[in-house]
C-alpha cells in the first residue's frame, strides 16, 4: 500500500485531470492486470462507443456550491469562481429551442447560485422542453434568505426537482456531506412537499440521488428506493416520487478518497467485477450531451471533469450541431467501468432495470 500511496504521489496533484487520467489509465496496475475498458466493450462489439439519438441536454451552471462533500466528483465549494456567464447562457438557450432532446438537466455546484439561474429557468422553461429537471443539493434552500421561496419558484415553473440525499439517517448523511446537511436536507423536503411536490394530482415530480457513502457500490435500486419510502414518511412525514441510485466514480475526491483509504485496487476491482455488457447499451452519454459553465461540450460530466472535451469538430455551445455531435465517437477511459457496474449507473439512477 504504501507503493500506491507514493505512486498517486509521484503523479503529483490529483486534482489536476490530466494527472487523475494518467493515472487512471497507468495507474498502479501492472499491463493486463485491469482490463482496459475499451477492451471490455469491444467484446460486444461496442468500440467505438457511438451516441444513440440525443434526449438530455445536461448544463453545469458552475462549480461554487454551500456544501463541500467528500465524495463531490466536481470538486464543488464555496471558493470556486467558475459560474456560467450570460452570454453562454444566451447560447444554450438558442441550441435548447431547436434541439431534438426531450430533457434539460441543470447542475453544478449549487445551479441555484448562479446569479442568472431564476432567468435561465424562466427562459428556458418558454422553450417547450418536456422535462426540467433541476439538480438541488436541497440544503441551498436553507442557506440565505434569498433562497427560501426556491420551492414556490421550482413549482411555479413546473421544475422536476433531483436531490441528492445519501442517506435516511443523520450519520451517514452528515458524515459524506458535512454536519448539519442531514436536518437541513430533511427540512428542504418538507418545503418541497407542503407547496405540492410528490403530491398526488399535482405533477410536481421530486426524486432523490442516492450515492454509497463509501468504497462500494449501490445496492439494488428498487429495494432502496423502498427503504427510503418507509424510513423517510415514518420518522419526517416526507414523500418522494423514485430514487436513482448513482455509482461513486473514481474521479476528483472520491479517486483521492479512495487513494487516501488505501480502498483504490479494491475498489476499481469490484467495478471490473459487477462489468455488466447490458449496462454499455444505455450508459449516459449514449443519450446526453454535458455542457460546461464556459459552453465546452463533453459526453458527460464525467469527461468534463477530466477535461476530455467531445471528439468532434463542434466541441463549444456557439457552434452547436447536433448532426455532427451524433456523429462522433466516445471519448472513454477506465473511469467508465463506474457506469456499467451491476444495474449500470447514471444521473437518472440506474440504467438496466
Ligand atoms: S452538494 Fe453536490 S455539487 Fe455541492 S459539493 Fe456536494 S456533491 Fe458537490
Ligand atoms: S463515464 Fe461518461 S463516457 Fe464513460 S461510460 Fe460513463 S457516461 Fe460514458
Amino acid at each position: 500500500m504504501a507503493l500506491l500511496k507514493s505512486l498517486a504521489a509521484r503523479e503529483n496533484d490529483l486534482s489536476n485531470p490530466a494527472n487523475q487520467l494518467k493515472f487512471l489509465s497507468n495507474g498502479i496496475f501492472k499491463k493486463g492486470e485491469l482490463p482496459l475498458f475499451k477492451d471490455k466493450i469491444a467484446e460486444t462489439n461496442h468500440f467505438p462507443l457511438k451516441p444513440k439519438k440525443l434526449e438530455i441536454l445536461q448544463l453545469n451552471l458552475g462549480y461554487m456550491c454551500n456544501q463541500v462533500c467528500s465524495h463531490c466528483h466536481v470538486d464543488a465549494g464555496p471558493d470556486r469562481k467558475e459560474i456560467m456567464t450570460m452570454e453562454t447562457m444566451e447560447q444554450c438557450l438558442e441550441v435548447i429551442r431547436n434541439t431534438g432532446a426531450h430533457t434539460l438537466d441543470l447542475t453544478g455546484g449549487a445551479p441555484e447560485m448562479n446569479p442568472n439561474f431564476r432567468w435561465f429557468v424562466e427562459e428556458a422553461s418558454k422553450a417547450g422542453i418536456k422535462d426540467f429537471i433541476v439538480r438541488s443539493n436541497l440544503t441551498i434552500i436553507l442557506a440565505n434568505k434569498k433562497y427560501h421561496d426556491l420551492p414556490e419558484f421550482f413549482k411555479k415553473h413546473k421544475v422536476h426537482v433531483a436531490s441528492s440525499l445519501p442517506f435516511y439517517k443523520r450519520d451517514k448523511t452528515d458524515k459524506q456531506r458535512g454536519e448539519g446537511v442531514f436536518d437541513k436536507s430533511i427540512k428542504a423536503l418538507q418545503m418541497l412537499n407542503a407547496v405540492g411536490y410528490a403530491q398526488e394530482g399535482t405533477g410536481l415530480k421530486l426524486d432523490l440521488v442516492y450515492n454509497p457513502s463509501g468504497a462500494f457500490l449501490p445496492t439494488n435500486q428498487q429495494a432502496l428506493e423502498q427503504d427510503f419510502k418507509v424510513a423517510l414518511k415514518e420518522d419526517f412525514n416526507i414523500d418522494f416520487n423514485s430514487l436513482f441510485a448513482i455509482t461513486n466514480l473514481p474521479i476528483s475526491r472520491f479517486l483521492e478518497y479512495l487513494i487516501a483509504s488505501e480502498n483504490y485496487e479494491d475498489y476499481m476491482y469490484a467495478l471490473v467485477e459487477a462489468y455488466n455488457p447490458v449496462a454499455v447499451e444505455n450508459v449516459m452519454c449514449t443519450n446526453t450531451i454535458s455542457i460546461s459553465w464556459d459552453g465546452w461540450l463533453y459526453d458527460c460530466d464525467f469527461n468534463q471533469m477530466l477535461g476530455l472535451k467531445v471528439d468532434s469538430k463542434v466541441q463549444h455551445i456557439r457552434d452547436y450541431n447536433e448532426d455532427l455531435l451524433n456523429d462522433r465517437n466516445i471519448i472513454i477511459s477506465q473511469h467508465c467501468y463506474g457506469c456499467t457496474a451491476g444495474a449500470g449507473s447514471s444521473c437518472q439512477g440506474t440504467v438496466t432495470e
